[in-house]
């Protein structure tokens, strides 16, 4: 069975400017991928018909799927949906359907649609209509099934991109394939992509099918096993076995092998799994731990306060840490990182209390001190573990891994203190 290709073209000048970052590749890339299809080819075009045009018939030539996303809009410069129907020959006609969901939408946010919204009902003829549940442009399907030519046009906003495409394209993308591909990733924190990859060299040689990829992430690797076979049932049995030597070899490593779980959520999830409650204190990351578990829904039942203590005095005032430490060992070590969680622990009466403090530099650096030395604290019902980090990279990189770091440590902190408790009963 020889797999389908899928070529990305991104559709907008300001992509190719170097004005926004193209997130939508990497997206559509990596979901295709995982539906088992060979992706060769991504292409950045501004908004002209002519190179346009071009782009998409030189991708037509090499590939069966050609994804488009941008230029869906009301807009002169969104050229995408003439291009791409006068590319497979297919004329445009108003589609009373799209027209009479986008007067929804506009009544729904309570504004009167202009003149030119209605040209986001033009839909090319014989296509298939991708509802937009979260905006005005429908997406489509321009099929040619003699050819085995399926052109897939999307809206360039991300929300309305990512909803469209995992409610209509996905299911349209695996109808054409025929068997089934089933993937599994397996999330590892606290240890490098180096470490993690010698860890499973010998797998990683043998891989065929299921095959076996790691995937970088800030302080994390995601390890994704993919089988493909006839159904769905018998790929899923060539993945277990895999997924559970990974789970072997990586053991408490592994936050999650599911993939919505973020390693905030499996966090948040253990702290109000376990009914506890957690607050932060932060100096280097100054407020990013925070906003990573309040990103996650429900984190409401847990989260009590978030501090950031950035200055000397604010450490004293608000964390409660000594003057006499903060004159002996420095903002940066491990003494004022303990006495930050045991602060705030006294303060907000938290179960579980973070604290971060570290040089994120460039400047403030010393032999002694370095930039990228942290110190991160986690204090679980009065135990408190300190861990010191040296990171590499910039003030963002450094302060992103400084905020892993911290959650890793928050998991492993709850994990122990709960494995501690138990074996003690028994
Ligand atoms: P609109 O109706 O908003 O005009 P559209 O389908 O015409 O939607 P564009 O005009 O190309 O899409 O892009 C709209 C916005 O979507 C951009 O300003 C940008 O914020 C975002 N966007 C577009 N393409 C991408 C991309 N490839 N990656 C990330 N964001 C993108
Ligand atoms: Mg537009």
């Amino acid at each position: 069975m020889s797999k389908l290709t899928v070529e990305l073209i991104s559709v907008g000048t300001e992509i190719l400017m170097g004005n926004i970052i193209n997130t939508n590749a990497a997206y559509l890339a990596e979901r295709c991928v995982r539906l088992g299809l060979n992706c060769y080819y991504q292409d950045v075009v501004g908004d002209n018909a002519g190179r346009l045009k071009s782009t998409i018939d030189t991708a037509l030539g090499r590939a069966d799927i050609v994804i488009l996303c941008g230029g869906l809009g009301p807009t002169d410069d969104d050229l995408t949906k003439e291009t791409a129907a006068a590319c497979m020959g297919r004329e445009l006609y108003l589609d009373e359907e799209s027209k009479a969901a986008i007067s929804d939408y506009f009544a729904r946010i309570g504004r009167v649609p202009t003149d030119n919204n209605w040209k986001q009902a033009m839909m090319p003829k014989d296509s298939i209509i991708l509802p937009n549940h979260n905006g005005t442009a429908p997406g489509c399907i321009i099929a040619d099934k003699d050819k085995n030519k399926h052109v897939i046009l999307l809206p360039g906003p991300p929300e309305e991109l990512k909803l469209m495409f995992e409610e209509s394209v996905e299911p349209y993308l695996s109808s054409l394939t025929p068997g089934a591909i089933v993937s599994k990733t397996v999330k590892v924190c606290g240890i490098g992509e180096s470490k993690a990859e010698t860890i499973i060299s010998d797998l990683i040689k043998s891989q065929s099918n299921p095959t076996i990829a790691t995937y970088a992430k800030t302080g994390e690797v995601h390890i994704r096993v993919s089988a493909s076979a006839d159904d769905e049932q018998a790929a899923r049995k060539l993945v277990k076995p895999i997924v559970k030597e990974l789970k072997e070899r990586f053991g408490e490593a592994i936050y999650s092998t599911s993939d919505d779980v973020t390693l905030e959520k499996a966090v948040v999830d253990l702290i109000i799994g376990n009914e506890l409650t957690v607050s932060t204190v932060e100096s280097c990351t100054g407020g990013l731990l925070a906003g990573r578990l309040v990103s996650v829904p429900g984190v409401s039942d847990a989260f009590k306060s978030g501090l950031i203590t950035y200055s000397n005095k604010s450490k004293r005032k608000l964390a409660g840490v000594k003057k006499s430490t903060l004159d002996k060992y420095g903002a940066v070590s491990k003494q004022t990182a303990t006495e930050m969680v045991k602060g705030l622990a006294a303060l907000t009466k938290s179960d579980i209390t973070v604290a971060t403090t570290g040089i994120a530099g460039p400047g403030g650096g010393t032999a002694d001190k370095p930039v990228g030395l942290v110190y991160i604290a986690c204090s679980v019902c009065g135990n408190v573990t300190v861990k010191e980090c040296h990171f590499t990279g910039n003030r963002q990189k450094i302060r992103d891994n400084s905020v892993t770091a911290a959650l890793n440590l928050m998991r492993q902190c709850i994990l122990k203190y709960y494995s501690e408790k138990t074996f003690g009963k028994e």
